[in-house]
């Protein structure tokens, strides 16, 4: 039995948080693979390592002296050798660096330095073997995740080796170049070792004990989620849960391995299980619920819709042509309305009006702007009864005006579109019905 356990920027931010993160690996010997991310923040106002790199990048790439911005990230990792007492020097990782900032190795590759750094600290400061995962972590041509390659080449060095610390957050093009995965990547790095090495549980550590049934940001000191599956998951992180990042679930979900989101502050709190099935029910009927703001409706009518064939997908290529990804198709008879992210949407917008007039030669075209989505998932909701009416009462007691529904046929969740000003009176109005009042 081993584990996979990945530490985000807050549990590595400083010798002290590395200590932790030591006892943590130390206290349990089935974590055999450690998959650190860069520094994080040590304070509030105190800037990551990740963005300290772009910023030093940017001025590399325009020709401007960038040594004191290097200095100051080298400043940082070495406050975290001294502070655990390590001998190690990083002052040849540092000379590459520069001489490949000034011949603009490209910003990946820098980003991707604060976690190959990290890696190098961990690796001394544990006694694991270091694997750069550049070495063993791929991209293919068009950029995208090369799963069938690494799986082979990373299964096959992690054989070599009982213990180990692969950075997260990069790998290698074809040729060579290093690329990053998006912003909070090495959640994804995670998932692709504990895939390759074949282990029992992913472990990631943040600073927070698992997710939470909703957005502390919207109700105080919301309950807990213990236990979750991916498809709820996936749904609430598309909607806004930040916790995990939302790509990391594919690589072990195919592989049924559970995730444990765990708390580096606070080690003894159980946190969330992320799972493939399971026979647990969750507490009340629903899991979670999330939520963004920022949307648009483009509402299109047109007499007898029901009855053409094709028109949605003329409607649909409409946004296509321009770019623009759909969240939502509510549909009518004669109605289809169409959700898009409106930051996306407004310089496109007469151009997609006209695009759908030409395509799809509708009767009436109309625009709604300023409206926020909220997902209710839960597993539960498919084996109880009167979910939908006690959300749409719970509402309706709040003055809400629901402006969309839409019910997959899983069951798993319903989306709400509202008001982006309704936003968070309807949240907390759906937290009192199914949470606080348990109903
Ligand atoms: N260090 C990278 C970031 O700040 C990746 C990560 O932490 O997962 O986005």
């Amino acid at each position: 039995m081993s584990k996979v356990v990945k530490f985000g920027g807050s549990s590595l931010a400083s010798a002290e948080q590395f200590k932790k993160v030591g006892n943590i690996i130390r206290a349990d010997k089935e974590r055999v693979h450690v998959v650190p991310s860069a520094p994080g923040k040590r304070y509030k106002e105190d800037t990551k390592v990740t963005d300290m790199l772009y910023a030093c990048y940017a001025l590399a790439d325009k020709g401007e002296d960038f040594s004191k911005a290097l200095a100051d990230i080298k400043a940082r990792y070495q406050e975290i050798i001294d502070g655990l007492g390590l001998s190690l020097s990083l002052d040849s990782e540092f000379e590459v660096i520069e001489a490949n900032f000034k011949a603009k190795a490209g910003s990946d590759y820098a980003a991707s330095r604060g976690e190959f750094l990290n890696g190098i600290i961990m690796a001394n400061y544990l006694g694991y073997d270091f694997i750069d995962a550049a070495t063993v972590i791929f991209f293919d041509e068009n950029g995208n995740f090369d799963q069938a390659k690494t799986d082979k080449v990373l299964g096959a060095e992690l054989k070599k080796h009982t213990h180990t610390v692969v950075p997260g957050f990069y790998g290698s093009l074809p040729d060579g170049k290093v690329k990053t995965f998006s912003r909070g990547g090495s959640d994804i790095t995670g998932s692709i070792v504990a895939r390759a090495a074949k282990v029992n549980v992913y472990e990631n550590w943040t600073d927070v004990s698992g997710f939470l049934i909703v957005d502390p940001r919207i109700i105080d000191d919301p309950e807990g989620i213990e236990v979750i599956t991916y498809t709820e998951l996936r749904e609430l992180s598309y909607m806004g849960a930040t916790v995990l990042h939302e790509d990391a679930i594919f690589p072990v979900r195919q592989e049924g391995i559970p995730i444990n989101i765990k708390n580096t502050n606070a080690p003894e709190d159980a946190g969330t299980w992320i799972v493939e099935s399971t026979c647990q029910k969750s507490k009340y009927i629903i899991t979670g619920i999330a939520g963004k703001k920022g949307f648009c409706s483009i509402n299109i009518e047109k007499d007898k819709m029901n009855s053409e064939i094709g028109f949605g997908r003329k409607v649909l290529q409409a946004f296509e042509e321009n770019g623009i990804s759909f969240e939502h198709v509510p549909s009518g008879i004669d109605t289809m309305t169409v959700f898009v992210h409106q930051d996306e949407f407004l310089h496109k917008e007469q151009n997609v009006v006209a695009a759908i007039h030409r395509l799809a030669n509708p009767d009436k075209i109309d625009i709604e702007a300023d409206l926020a989505l909220i997902a209710v998932v839960g597993r539960g909701m498919k084996s109880t009864r009167g979910t939908a009416a006690r959300l749409f009462s719970a509402l309706a007691h709040a003055n809400i005006n629901i402006k969309m529904i839409d019910q997959g046929s899983s069951e798993l969740n319903i989306i709400l579109g509202v008001e982006n000003k309704d936003f968070e009176t309807a949240i907390k109005a759906i937290y009192d019905i199914f949470v606080l009042t348990r109903l």
